[in-house]
């Protein structure tokens, strides 16, 4: 598909001075800033279809090992292989790289940033944006002990390896996959893969099959805990643009894998194809709706009526306490978003947790989530 910039006026609204006519968001408070929408947009297009970067760790897994494989049995959690000195997979921020607009202090954020805007979702208090960038808005809070774990937190979640410390802090233990809630067997996996640019993968752990939502970067040290909860059964994408290590993660555990026809390019693996835009019930309490929109092929899954993964389809806006929408990064049709979100609005589902690719995560009242889905879906249309 051809763009022309002079066609889409809104095309950086999210993170310049341009016209803002997002459902509505051209007041303030500033608007949120998914650098994806400008920068990435067209690099993700490209790659469509394309491989994956190498592996990040070098490490290699057997081949098989799922459940109903012969491996399964006998299978054991590999010990997770990522130091815990403040690196990542051996890499680490680089401190003669720190922006200068970071909050003095030890963290800080170097100039490698892609500005995903993963850690500012993560952890929304402590980092905020500049210029194209994130920085530490504000140091941890020592007498806060949360606040040092969020921090670890987003800077496991970076796909780039760019934030860190100076005084090279040692990383308080395994971070991720990490439970969203309590007795929830719903984690963050953290470990974004700058392929997807930075989006979040989920894993599900349920007694009757397990799941991936879209896929972080291949690490012994998530593809270890997963294993040890049981592995994967299924790998569900949202969409061609996370698919990023899918493919590694369904041939160790042996997972199928779901992607729309539309999207198929995307993952020629995949197992399962879903078509048009009926729901598709997958296991009992999982269901695929396709939504096209942010691409042809979108899709989200509702698990159990409370866990709706969204990939860029559907997310919260920390800036704007609300459900948004990317119109400046809808590939395929921003009415078609608007229909889409509509006939989710209105198939009698429900929902406590949004869990998207980029953009925040939210837990709130179902029937709140719900008006406010209706009133996101009243405010596309009105910038359509
Ligand atoms: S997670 Fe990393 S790459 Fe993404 S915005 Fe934050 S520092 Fe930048």
């Amino acid at each position: 598909m051809t763009r022309h910039r002079s066609h889409r006026p809104n095309w950086r609204s999210f993170t310049a001075g341009g016209r803002k006519t997002n459902a509505r968001m051209a007041t303030p408070p500033r608007p949120h800033k998914p650098a994806f929408v400008y920068r990435w947009g067209a690099e993700k297009e490209r790659r469509n279809g394309q491989a994956g970067p190498p592996a990040q760790t070098g490490v290699r897994f057997p081949l098989g090992g799922g459940k109903g494989t012969p491996e399964w049995a006998g299978r054991v959690v590999e010990a997770e292989t990522a130091v815990t000195d403040g690196t990542v997979g051996g890499a680490m921020a680089r401190p003669e790289l720190r922006h200068p607009k970071n909050a003095d202090g030890d963290w800080f954020v170097d100039t490698r940033c892609i500005d995903c805007g993963t850690c500012r979702d993560v952890a929304p208090h402590l980092f905020g944006a500049v210029a194209g960038r994130s920085v530490v808005r504000r140091q941890p809070d020592p007498a806060a002990a949360t606040e040092t774990v969020d921090a670890w937190r987003a800077a496991q979640a970076c796909p780039t390896t760019s934030i860190g410390t100076l005084s090279r802090q040692r990383r308080p233990g395994r971070l991720y996959p990490f439970e969203i809630e309590p007795e929830s067997g719903v984690f963050d996996c953290g470990y974004c893969s700058e392929d997807s640019f930075g989006a979040s993968a989920w894993f599900v752990q349920r007694p009757s099959a397990n799941l991936l939502v879209d896929s972080p970067r291949f690490t012994a040290a998530l593809a270890g805990p997963m294993a040890g909860m049981g592995g994967i059964d299924h790998i569900l994408l949202t969409h061609r643009d996370d698919v990023a290590d899918a493919a590694r993660y369904a041939e160790r555990f042996g997972a199928r894998v779901w992607i729309h026809e539309s999207d198929r390019r995307a993952a020629p693996f995949a197992t399962d194809v879903l078509s048009g835009t009926a729901e598709t019930e997958i296991v009992p309490g999982l269901v695929a709706v396709p939504v096209p929109g942010h691409t042809r092929g979108s899709v989200v899954y509702l698990l159990e009526d409370r866990f709706l993964f969204t990939g860029d389809s559907l997310a919260w806006s920390h800036e704007r306490h609300d459900l948004t929408a990317f119109r400046g990064a809808c590939w395929y049709s921003w009415p078609a978003q608007a229909d889409s979100l509509e006939r989710l609005a209105a198939g009698g589902h429900r929902f406590a947790w949004v869990l998207p690719g980029h953009g925040a995560r939210v837990q709130a009242d179902p029937e709140e989530l719900h008006d406010r889905l209706e009133c996101l879906v009243d405010r596309m249309r009105d910038a359509a």
